[in-house]
């Protein structure tokens, strides 16, 4: 249980769902994680229950001066970043009003979209380079999403902008090895993973029951992910483990990207 013995992570959107399971994953293989989140009553109780090895911060992603303190802070209580995963996102259904279709899509909810997936791992990528610089081994983790490299007509805002972090993090890879620094970046690509996110969109009760069903009949492996299953591509990620690794893209989406819906069968 040590795989990241002695390095210091941040997560951010890390007070439910994936970030929760990965910041208490990275503290059960030694490491020190700094959870963050806007949500600071859930966020406060992550760091908690972790214990020692956790504290909270509040950090919006879009906003860079949040960042900036952030950033301050680490430097002056840790001297150093080891790790960061990029994982707040929104899909925009419940944060904005829509519509998030092609034709007739809302351009505040776009860009509102934009700034919490796309603004928010930039900024995080930019603050963590120059805390990350003189360490022999950082690794950034950006949470994609399978969206990210298929369309969705219904969700355009969410695929652009996973799909803008498909791409940047690939140009933050090769500018670090470029610039002889030792970070790696790589993105995870998440699809039908049950958290609260998927909440409101499958109701309550045996409404819900069905409609995690429906989901999972979508899926080749037949059944949705969990967050720990994302948690643990990771760590993975994350540790030294994964030191020949920067620049590549991970599925973990139960054979979602495999194949398509539109494949004729010979
Ligand atoms: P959740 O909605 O369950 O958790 C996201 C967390 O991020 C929440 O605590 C949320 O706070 C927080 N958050 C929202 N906006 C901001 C912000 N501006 N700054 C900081 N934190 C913020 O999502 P998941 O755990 O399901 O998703 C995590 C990541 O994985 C996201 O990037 C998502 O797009 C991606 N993903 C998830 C998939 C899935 O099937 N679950 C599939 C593909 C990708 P609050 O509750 O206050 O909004």
């Amino acid at each position: 249980m040590s795989r990241l013995n002695g390095k210091i992570a941040l997560v951010t959107g890390a007070a439910r769902g994936i970030g929760q399971a990965i910041a208490e994953m990275f503290a059960a293989q030694g490491a020190t994680v700094i959870v963050t989140d806007i949500n600071d009553s859930d966020g406060k109780n992550v760091a908690e229950k972790i214990g020692r090895n956790a504290e909270y911060l509040h950090l919006d992603v879009g906003i860079e001066s949040d960042w900036q303190k952030v950033a301050k802070q680490i430097a002056t209580n840790y001297d150093k970043l080891d790790i960061l995963v990029n994982n707040a996102g929104i899909t925009g259904f419940f944060e904005c009003p829509g519509p998030h279709d092609p034709e007739n899509l809302d351009l505040d909810s776009w860009h509102q979209v934009h700034q919490t997936n796309l603004d928010g791992v930039a900024l995080g990528c930019k603050y963590a380079i120059g805390l990350m610089k003189s360490s022999t081994a950082a690794s950034i983790v950006n949470i994609s999403s399978r969206s990210g490299i298929v369309g969705i007509p219904g969700a355009v805002a969410y695929a652009s902008s996973k799909a803008a972090v498909r791409n940047h993090t690939k140009s933050v890879a090769l500018y670090c090895a470029e610039q002889g620094y030792k970070i790696r970046c790589n993105s995870i690509h998440p699809g039908a993973i049950l958290t609260p996110m998927w909440d409101a969109m499958l109701g309550e009760g045996e409404q819900r029951k069905q409609a995690i069903k429906a989901v999972a009949a979508d899926v080749p492996l037949k059944t949705m992910g969990e967050a720990d299953d994302v948690a643990f591509a990771a760590v993975f990620l994350a540790s030294n483990e994964s030191k020949y690794i920067t620049g590549i893209e991970l599925n973990i989406d139960g054979g979602i990207l495999a194949g398509s819906a539109a494949t004729p069968k010979t």
